[in-house]
Order: structure tokens, then sequence, then C-alpha cells
């Protein structure tokens, strides 16, 4: 038997029988990874005690034992809880949006150590009680980089010309920005995407802004952000995400 041990956040929780659940894990080791908590579901389970939802601790799991390849959950604690998260509904939804966001775009055993660390960094910064928008999109952008996802926000997808109008035509099918003569007659696009907001993404993405507690984004802005990256990541996904609608 192969016990393994990592820096683990709890991304999912789900029923698996009367007594046990299955935990979802974005680890740092091993990306993203399932484990049975067997008698999980016990009102003073031991082991469940420690691994609320968005917490971040470790855990150590048997690999792969049980007839649906599930890992099995031995021990966990936290180190961290994030109790101001859960306080704000704003916070607590953009906590949510990121982790089924990890849980969609990644797979199981493909571990990314940055963005580990990037999801650890949103907690952190939610849990200080900061507006959630600019943390939120910082994190998007940079699940989106690392997953190869990042649209282009700069210039034309589909001639390359440079954008410098105040407003544009987004194409999640395209994956990127389309200028006024390339958006005519495109009929699945978002209109009228302020450059205020491409560039706020833009930056967010290439690490310009890092001290996401003193970015003041106007609401029209979060709003239009927001709009077109609902769009887009329930395009890439096939589906959309259960939290989309409470951003
Ligand atoms: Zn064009």
């Amino acid at each position: 038997m192969a016990y393994e041990k990592t820096n683990a956040i709890t991304i999912r929780y789900a029923d698996y029988s009367d007594t046990s659940r299955v935990l979802t894990f974005y680890t740092r080791r091993f990306g993203r990874v399932s484990a049975l908590a067997k008698g999980a579901k016990r009102r003073y389970s031991r082991l469940i005690g420690h691994v609320d939802l968005l917490s971040f601790g470790e855990i150590v799991f048997i690999s792969g034992r049980t007839r649906d390849r599930l890992h099995i959950l031995t021990e966990a604690c936290a180190f961290e809880t994030f109790p101001a998260i859960r306080k704000d509904l704003a916070r607590l939804y953009a906590a949510c949006h990121a982790v089924q966001l990890v849980n969609a775009m990644t797979a199981e055993d493909d571990p990314s150590p940055e963005l580990f660390d990037r999801l650890l960094g949103l907690l952190r910064w939610l849990g200080q009680g900061i507006e959630p928008a600019a943390p939120l999109f910082a994190f998007e952008a940079h699940l989106l980089v690392l997953t190869g996802f990042m649209p282009e926000l700069s210039s034309c997808v589909s001639c390359g010309k440079p954008n410098r109008q105040s407003t544009t035509a987004f194409s999640s099918a395209l994956g990127g920005i389309l200028c006024e003569r390339c958006s005519a007659g495109q009929t699945d696009v978002v209109p009228d995407v302020p450059s205020g907001a491409l560039n706020l993404l833009e930056r967010l993405a290439r690490g310009k802004l890092t001290r996401l507690d003193r970015i003041r984004v106007a609401p029209q802005v979060v709003a239009s952000a927001r709009t077109f990256l609902n769009h887009y990541e329930t395009y890439i996904l096939g589906r959309e995400l259960g939290t989309t609608k409470d951003l």
C-alpha cells in the first residue's frame, strides 16, 4: 500500500453511501485528487471534522485502492479555514466559483504547483475580507493561462489588428476579441466589452497587478468583465457552472 501525503485544498464534497463521502481536493503534489472518506457522514467523524470545503491543510491517502479507483483518505488536518470567506456571500460565491472552475478545468493526477499556490493565494486574499472581484479575476486569468485557455485580448483574433477601440466584441468560439470589421455578421459574440475590462484581465494575467487589495475596479468594468468571462467559461466547459449566476 502506498501512503501519499500532500498539502491540499478541499474543493468538493459528494455523498458516496449512507456513511461515506467522496472528497475532492486540489493538491500541490498530485493536482486534483478524489478520495473516499469512510464514515465521514457520521456525526462525529474524526476524519471529516478537519476538512471543510475551502479549507487548506494536509491529507494522507492510500493511492487508488477501491474498485472504482478512488483513493482512500486516512488522515486530514486543516492549517487555514478562512472564516472571513463564510461571513460574506460575495466572497463565498467567488471562492466557490474558483474551486468549481478548478474541479472542471483540471484533470486527475495532473499537478500544477503554481495553480495550487494561486488558489491558496485567492483564498488568503478573500480570507482577509477584501472585495472579491479583483482577486477572482486575477485567479481566473492565471487559471486560463496555466490551462492554455487564455483568450486573445489585445488584437483581433481573426485579422490580427491591434485593438484601439473603446469597446469591442468578444467571441468565445474564436477565443478572443474581434475588430469592428471581423465582428460584422458574427452572431454569438459578447458585444461592447470595454477596453478597461480587457486591459484589467491582461494585466492580471501577466502578473502586473499584485496588490489585489489596492485595485479599485469600477462597477461597470466588473460587470462587463464578468459577462464575457462567464460566457467564455461556459463555452470552454460546455456547461454553465452552478456558481456563475451568483457572481
Ligand atoms: Zn479583425
